[in-house]
C-alpha cells in the first residue's frame, strides 16, 4: 500500500469500511470507483474502463460516472442487487492541508433506497430483519421510503417465517445467517433480486431513543431485539437521523388470515401465476385508488386479511356508505386526485432530502384535506366519521410552507429562489442589493457607452472572470488610456475591468452568495421544523390512505355489482350466485356464469368436485377462496347474497404453481403442502385442493386422495373443495356424512360438448380421454379397445380403493398395475389438451344451489 499515491491509499482505506458495496469515491464532478470495483461496473453499467496511475507499477483500472447523473447509475446497480457506497469530499478543498478529507455518507441498498425510480410508487420496498432466540423467531420489516415499521414473533417454525417472509416480498434481508440462508434458499420471493446480509451489529439504545420509552417496553423482548438489530442496519448504512421511524406496529400473526405463499400465488392475489404481473390479480381488480399511500395500503389489507370481526365489519360499513353514495364517491375522489404521496414526502423530509418542490407537493396536498375531512364528517358512515373525527389536516404546516416557499421552487435547495420575498427581512434585503448592484451595472453599461461613443460596448459576466467589459477589436482605438484593465482576449474582442466595476463585483457576489446561503438556512430550518411534526403528517397520511382505499372498494363493488357479505363467527359458508370477480372481469363476449357455494357443518363441509378438463372446476374453487379473502379485508363480494364465517387460514394446493417450483416432483411438492396442511389447519380454515392424487400412479393416487379426504372430514373438520380426477372417490359420499359430490356440467350435441359452467350435484363420468382420441380420429379399434381396457383398469382401481377405505392400515398393493394404468394417465394427459372437446357428462341436471 505503501507505493500507492495518497489518494489510492486513502481510498483503500474507505474501500475497507465497504467490501461488499460498490465504492463510490467523489473525485471533482466525478464519482470513480477503482480496482475490481471499476473492473465489474465498466461491465454492469457498461462504461468505458480506463486506468490511473497510483504509484504502482501497474495503472490502476478506473472508471466514473458523472457526479450530476450518478442516481441513474446507482439505480441500476441497486436494481441488479448491488449495494453502493457514496464516498463524499467532507471538507472545503481550499483549506484542506494534503489529500481532502473523504467519508463515506451513505450506503444504498435495495431495501433502504429513498427515492428514484428503484421505488415503484404503488408498492412498499420493505427491509427485513430475522432472529431466532431462544426457540422464538422474530420479524421486523421496515419501508424507509414511508417510514412504516412491522414487527412480530412467534415460536419458531419455518413455515410460519415463510409466510410472513411471504407477506412483505422484501428486497433486502438482514439478521441471523442460519435463517437468511434458509429464506434464500425456500422462501425467496420469486423472480425478484433479494439481498441477504448476514447481520450482528445491533443498536438497543438508539432504538430506545428513536421509538421512545413508552414504546419500547411494550414490546416483547425478542422483538425488541429483531428492531434494534435492524436499527443497527439502518443506522450503519444510512448514516443519518431516521427521523420518519417514529411508530412500531407490533402485531400478533393471529390477528390475519394466514395466507402462504403459494396460495397467494395460487389465488393470484398480487401477481399473476404466469407472467408475474399485477394486471390479471386482484390487487388488479380492486386497484381503484387515487393515491399511492391507497394503493400500498389497499395491497397491505389483501396481504392481511382480518379476523376480527368487529374490524371487518367497520371497513363494510364504510364500503357500503361509499357505494350507496356515487356523489360522496366521487368528492373524495376528486379532492384525493390532487393528493400526493404525503408518506414518502413525509419520509424525505424526516430523511432529509426533500427539495422546494416536495415542500410545494406536501402543501398543495394539505389543502385538500379540510375538504375530506369535511365529506366524511357528513358522511352516513359512523366509520368515516370516526376517521374525519381525529383527523388532523395539519393546516399550519400548509400555512408555513406557503408563507416561506416559492410557486414553483428549483429543483436544488441550494441555488436560492427557494424562499420568497417578504419572509426573511435579510434575505429582501439582500436580493435588494443584489438588483441594485444588477441595475447599477446596466447603468455602468449605458454611461460607458456613452462615455466613448462604442454602441457595441457591453457588460458581462461569466464564472472565471466575473463582470468585465466588453470591446470588440475594432472599436478598441476609442477606448481612452488607462482607466481599463486588459482581462481576456478573445478572437475579436477584448475584455476589461474597472476598479468601480470590481469593487460593485466584490459586493454584488458576496450578496449572492450570502443570499444562496441564507435561503439553505431558511429551507433547512423550515425542513426541520416540519420534521419535527411527523407524526401529525403520517397519521394524516394513513387516514387519508384509508379513506382512498375503502372509497376504492366502493367504486369496485358498484361496477362489478357486488353485494355486502354477512360476517358470522359460525361454520356455514353460504354464497349464491357467486362469481370469481378477476375472470368475470377480463371475459369479453361471453359471461360468466354464476355458481352458488353451501359448504356446511356435517352435511357438506367438504365439496368432491368432478367434471372434464377446462370444465371450470378451480375457477369455482378460487372463486370461493377469493369471496372469503374479500370479505375479510372489508370489501363487498361478487355474488347475490354471501353469509361468510371467519376463516383463519386458506391452504390451496392447486396445479398451476408447480411449473414455478423447479426441481421438485409434482408430487413431492404436494405431499409436502399436504404435511403441512394436516399440521395447521384448524376447523376454521379453508383448504382448497385442486387434483389431489395427480402426480403418482393412478391406484396410489387415488388411496392417497381418498386417505386425505378422509383425515380433512374426520380430524380437521374444516371446510374443503377438492377436486379430483378418479371420478371413482364418489362413493366418499356415502361413508363420509360431511362430503357432498358436485361435479362441472357439460352438455353434449353430437361431437361437440358444450360447457355450462353450472356445479351440478353428483359425480361426473370421465372416460373423456377416450372419447377425445375418438374426435382426434383414432382408428375404431384403438378406440374400443381403450374403451375395454379401461373398465378392466377401473375394476381393478375399485377394488384396491375399497381395499384401503376397508381396511385403513394396509398399504396399497397395485403395483402390478402401475404401468398399466398410466396408460389412462397418457388418455388423461391427452384429454387436457384438448378438453374443449372433451365428451358431457351424464344426465343434464344443471339445478345448482342457485
Ligand atoms: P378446470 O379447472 O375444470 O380445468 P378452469 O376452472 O380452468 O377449468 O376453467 C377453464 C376456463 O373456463 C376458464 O379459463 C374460464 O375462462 C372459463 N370458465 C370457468 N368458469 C367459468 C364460469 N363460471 N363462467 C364462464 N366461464 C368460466
Amino acid at each position: 500500500m505503501a507505493t500507492y499515491t495518497p489518494m489510492i491509499q486513502q481510498y483503500l482505506s474507505v474501500k475497507a469500511q465497504a467490501q461488499d458495496a460498490f465504492l463510490f469515491f467523489r473525485l471533482g464532478d466525478f464519482y470513480e470507483m477503482f480496482f475490481d470495483d471499476a473492473l465489474l461496473a465498466s461491465k454492469e453499467l457498461e462504461i468505458t474502463l480506463t486506468g490511473r496511475e497510483g504509484g504502482a507499477a501497474d495503472k490502476i483500472p478506473m472508471c466514473g460516472v458523472p457526479y450530476h447523473s450518478a442516481d441513474n447509475y446507482i439505480h441500476r446497480l441497486i436494481e441488479k442487487g448491488y449495494k453502493v457506497a457514496i464516498c463524499e469530499q467532507v471538507e472545503d478543498p481550499a483549506s484542506a492541508k494534503g489529500v481532502v478529507r473523504r467519508e463515506i455518507v451513505r450506503v444504498v441498498t435495495p431495501g433502504t433506497v429513498m427515492e428514484g425510480k428503484t421505488l415503484g410508487e404503488r408498492a412498499n420496498n420493505y427491509i427485513l430483519c430475522v432472529t431466532e432466540r431462544n426457540g422464538l423467531m422474530a420479524l421486523a420489516t421496515c419501508d424507509l421510503s414511508t417510514g412504516e415499521l412491522y414487527v412480530t414473533s412467534a415460536p419458531a417454525s419455518k413455515e410460519w417465517l415463510r409466510d410472513e417472509v411471504g407477506l412483505y416480498d422484501p428486497s433486502e434481508v438482514i439478521g441471523d445467517e442460519a435463517l437468511l440462508d434458509w429464506i434464500a434458499e425456500q422462501a425467496a420471493p420469486l423472480g425478484k433480486t433479494v439481498v441477504y446480509t448476514p447481520w450482528v451489529k445491533t443498536r438497543e439504545e438508539d432504538s430506545r431513543a428513536q421509538f421512545g420509552e413508552a414504546q419500547w417496553i411494550r414490546l416483547e423482548s425478542e422483538r425488541r431485539d429483531c428492531i434494534a438489530l435492524l436499527v443497527g442496519y439502518l443506522g450503519e448504512t444510512q448514516k443519518r437521523s431516521l427521523g420518519q421511524l417514529t411508530k412500531i406496529s407490533s402485531y400478533e400473526p393471529e390477528q390475519y388470515m394466514i395466507l402462504d405463499p403459494f396460495t397467494r400465488r395460487n389465488l393470484e392475489l398480487v401477481e399473476t401465476v404466469r407472467e408475474r404481473s399485477k394486471k390479471g390479480t386482484l390487487l388488479w381488480l380492486l386497484d381503484r385508488t387515487e393515491t399511492s399511500m391507497g394503493a400500498r395500503l389497499l395491497r397491505r389489507w389483501i396481504d392481511k386479511p382480518l379476523l376480527q370481526r368487529s374490524r371487518i365489519e367497520e371497513r363494510l360499513e364504510a364500503v357500503e356508505a361509499l357505494h350507496g353514495g356515487f356523489i360522496l364517491r366521487e368528492d373524495l375522489r376528486q379532492a384525493l386526485l390532487e393528493i400526493y404521496d404525503l408518506e414518502r414526502l413525509t419520509g424525505r423530509i424526516a430523511y432529509g432530502s426533500a427539495n422546494g418542490r416536495d415542500l410545494i407537493a406536501l402543501k398543495s396536498s394539505l389543502r385538500q384535506v379540510p375538504a375530506i375531512k369535511e365529506l366524511c364528517a357528513a358522511s352516513s358512515s359512523s366509520t368515516l366519521r370516526g376517521i374525519a373525527e381525529g383527523m388532523d389536516a395539519c393546516t399550519d404546516i400548509a400555512d408555513m410552507i406557503e408563507s416561506a416557499i416559492a410557486d414553483e421552487p428549483p429543483v436544488s435547495v441550494r441555488d436560492g429562489n427557494v424562499i420568497k420575498s417578504g419572509f426573511h427581512s435579510r434575505l429582501d434585503e439582500l436580493r435588494e442589493a443584489g438588483s441594485n448592484g444588477k441595475r447599477w451595472i446596466a447603468e455602468l453599461e449605458a454611461s460607458e457607452r456613452q462615455a466613448t461613443g462604442i454602441k457595441s460596448l457591453k457588460i458581462g459576466y461569466n464564472k472565471v472572470f466575473g463582470y468585465y467589459i466588453e470591446v470588440t477589436k475594432s472599436n478598441l482605438s476609442a477606448l481612452p488610456e488607462g482607466r481599463y484593465e486588459r482581462k481576456q482576449t478573445l478572437a475579436n474582442a477584448e475584455r476589461f475591468v474597472t476598479p468601480e466595476l470590481k469593487e460593485k463585483e466584490t459586493l454584488i457576489l458576496e450578496a449572492e452568495e450570502q443570499m444562496a446561503d441564507l435561503e439553505y438556512r431558511l429551507f433547512n430550518e423550515l425542513r426541520e421544523r416540519i420534521a419535527s411534526d411527523i407524526e401529525r403528517l403520517q397519521r394524516l397520511a394513513e387516514r387519508i390512505a384509508e379513506i382512498d382505499v375503502l372509497r376504492s372498494l366502493a367504486a369496485v363493488a358498484s361496477e362489478g355489482g357486488f353485494v355486502k357479505p354477512v360476517l358470522t363467527d359460525g361454520y356455514d359458508l353460504v354464497v349464491e350466485q357467486g362469481r370469481h370477480p378477476v375472470v368475470e372481469s377480463v371475459m369479453k363476449d361471453t359471461a360468466f356464469i354464476s355458481n352458488g357455494t353451501k359448504l356446511q357443518k356435517n352435511e357438506a363441509g367438504i365439496l368432491l368436485i368432478t367434471g372434464p378438463n377446462m370444465a371450470g372446476k378451480s375457477t369455482y374453487m378460487r372463486q370461493v377462496a377469493l369471496i372469503s379473502i374479500l370479505a375479510q379485508i372489508g370489501s363487498f363480494v361478487p355474488a347475490a347474497k354471501a353469509e361468510i364465517p371467519l376463516v383463519d387460514r386458506i391452504f390451496t394446493r392447486i396445479g398451476a404453481a408447480d411449473d414455478l417450483i423447479g426441481g421438485q416432483s409434482t408430487f413431492m411438492v404436494e405431499m409436502a403442502d399436504i404435511q403441512v396442511m394436516t399440521e395447521k389447519a384448524t376447523a376454521r380454515s379453508l383448504i382448497i385442493i385442486d387434483e389431489l392424487g395427480r402426480g403418482t400412479s393412478t391406484s396410489e393416487g387415488m388411496a392417497i386422495a381418498q386417505a386425505v379426504i378422509e383425515y380433512v372430514h374426520d380430524h380437521i373438520g374444516c371446510k374443503a373443495l377438492v377436486s379430483t380426477h378418479f371420478h371413482e372417490l364418489a362413493h366418499l359420499e356415502s361413508s363420509l356424512s360431511g362430503l357432498r359430490n358436485y361435479r362441472m356440467a357439460v352438455q353434449e350435441s353430437g361431437d361437440k360438448v358444450h360447457f355450462l359452467r353450472k356445479l351440478v350435484p353428483g359425480a361426473a363420468d370421465t372416460s373423456y380421454g377416450i372419447y377425445c382420441a375418438r374426435l382426434a380420429g383414432l382408428p375404431g379399434g384403438i378406440i374400443e379397445r381403450a374403451y375395454g381396457l379401461l373398465q378392466g383398469f377401473e375394476q381393478a382401481a375399485a377394488a384396491v380403493t375399497a381395499g384401503v377405505h376397508g381396511e385403513a392400515e394396509a398399504a396399497p398393493t397395485a403395483s402390478a398395475n402401475d404401468l398399466e394404468l398410466s396408460d389412462k394417465q397418457v388418455a388423461g394427459k391427452f384429454g387436457a389438451k384438448a378438453g374443449e372437446m372433451n365428451k358431457a357428462t351424464a344426465g343434464g341436471d344443471t339445478s345448482g344451489f342457485t
